[in-house]
């Protein structure tokens, strides 16, 4: 009942709601080393919500999984030009990204199976932690001149913390944590902010972790509540008031090549999402 009435004064408020565009590109990594956790869904389901919104946005796939690519319906078999080549042969990125069936403001530079070849082959490589940033920059420049802005790019991570995280975590000046609130999760965050404050002391002094979002929030349980309480004490900033619930229709979404903005509009899950994104659009930028 409670959960209704919410979804009621969502719906509601959404309607009417204004995605404000940032003042500069805003470029987000979603990143978690551990698997399973949402980073997936979020990174994508988000895409589409500003999109949706009228905000221009490119989702960039990192992981070789390729499911971000697959959930936005976008080709990606392994003859498609993909992040491996725009990483390991400098192929410009323009020349990669495709419009999601989503919506026409989405963009997303796909990733394939070769891409599990390039966390080794980058080892080898000259500014191999810089690859990412200088593909993104160079696209961004371009659609700057082009007067065709970028508002929003997110980047969508492997559950590891080799070189494509590495890579993506130095592109990006946000980096945006989905935490499942169904374990003590922030015994697995230790490893993963101690990576991050290494990146910002010798690869990216620019990067923050501006957002935290609690996934697969399950109301009912007090483990939920509890891990909700312990993630707010200890980021009261970054964590958003909005938690995405356990929702069938989020994991169902994918397998139709869809977000689940488009698969079930009005479902809780689809709901949560666009309030995320709202949330996301209307708080300050740190
Ligand atoms: P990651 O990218 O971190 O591995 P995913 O986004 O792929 O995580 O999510 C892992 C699994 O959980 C997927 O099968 C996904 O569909 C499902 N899932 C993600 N978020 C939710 C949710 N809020 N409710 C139910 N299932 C979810
Ligand atoms: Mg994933």
């Amino acid at each position: 009942m409670r959960d209704l009435t919410r979804d009621h004064q969502r719906r509601r408020e959404l309607e009417n709601a204004v995605f404000e565009a940032p003042a500069s590109t805003r470029v987000l990594t979603v990143a978690n080393q551990k698997g399973g956790v949402g980073k997936t869904s979020t990174a994508v389901n988000l895409a589409v919500a500003l999109a949706q919104g009228g905000l221009q946005v490119l989702v960039v796939d990192v992981d070789p999984q390729g499911n971000a690519s697959t959930a936005l319906g976008i080709d990606h078999h392994a003859d498609v030009p993909s992040m491996y080549e725009v990483l390991v042969e400098s192929l410009p990125m323009a020349e990669v990204v495709q419009t999601s069936p989503e919506s026409e403001n989405l963009l997303c530079a796909p990733a394939t199976i070769d891409l599990s070849g390039a966390e080794i082959e980058l080892v080898s490589m000259v500014a191999r932690e810089n690859r990412l940033r200088g593909a993104i920059r160079d696209l961004l420049a371009e659609r700057e001149k082009a007067g065709a802005r970028l508002d929003y790019v997110i980047i969508d991570c492997p559950p590891s913390l080799g070189l494509l995280t590495v890579n993506a975590l130095v592109a990006a000046r946000e980096v945006l944590i989905p935490i499942q609130a169904e374990y003590y999760a922030l015994e697995g965050l230790t490893l993963l902010l101690k990576n991050i404050e290494l990146m910002r002391q010798h690869l990216n002094p620019d990067l923050v972790v501006s957002t935290i979002l609690l996934t697969m929030y399950d109301a009912r349980t007090r483990l939920a509540a509890q891990v909700a309480e312990d993630v707010r004490a200890h980021f009261p900033e970054q964590t958003l008031e909005v938690t995405i619930p356990r929702s069938v229709r989020i994991s169902e979404a994918p397998s139709y090549g869809q977000s689940v903005l488009t698969y079930d509009a009005n479902s809780s899950g689809a709901l949560a999402y666009r309030a995320a994104a709202l949330e996301l659009t209307r708080r300050p930028v740190p």
